[in-house]
């Protein structure tokens, strides 16, 4: 099983991976990150390791491991 890890302090809070996760494994955190937005974070599961929620992160903020 593939994971993902969300550089949260690269994170603007867009929520593009949030939405574009087919299997919905990206959800927002609770804790504000150095930008004063909510980060993205990884909630685990079934990662296929589609690579969608790093193509479409417009700050790069986003690896994958296979
Ligand atoms: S797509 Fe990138 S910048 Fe947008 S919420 Fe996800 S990790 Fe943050
Ligand atoms: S690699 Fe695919 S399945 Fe895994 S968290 Fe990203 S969008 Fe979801």
């Amino acid at each position: 099983m593939a994971k993902i890890k969300i550089n949260k302090d690269k994170c603007k809070g867009c929520y593009l991976c949030i939405v574009n996760c087919p299997n919905g494994l990206i959800k927002v955190s609770g804790e504000l990150n150095i930008r004063g937005v909510k980060p993205a974070v990884f909630s685990g599961g079934k990662c296929t390791g589609c690579g969608m929620c790093a193509l479409v992160c417009p700050d790069c903020g986003i690896v994958i491991y296979k």
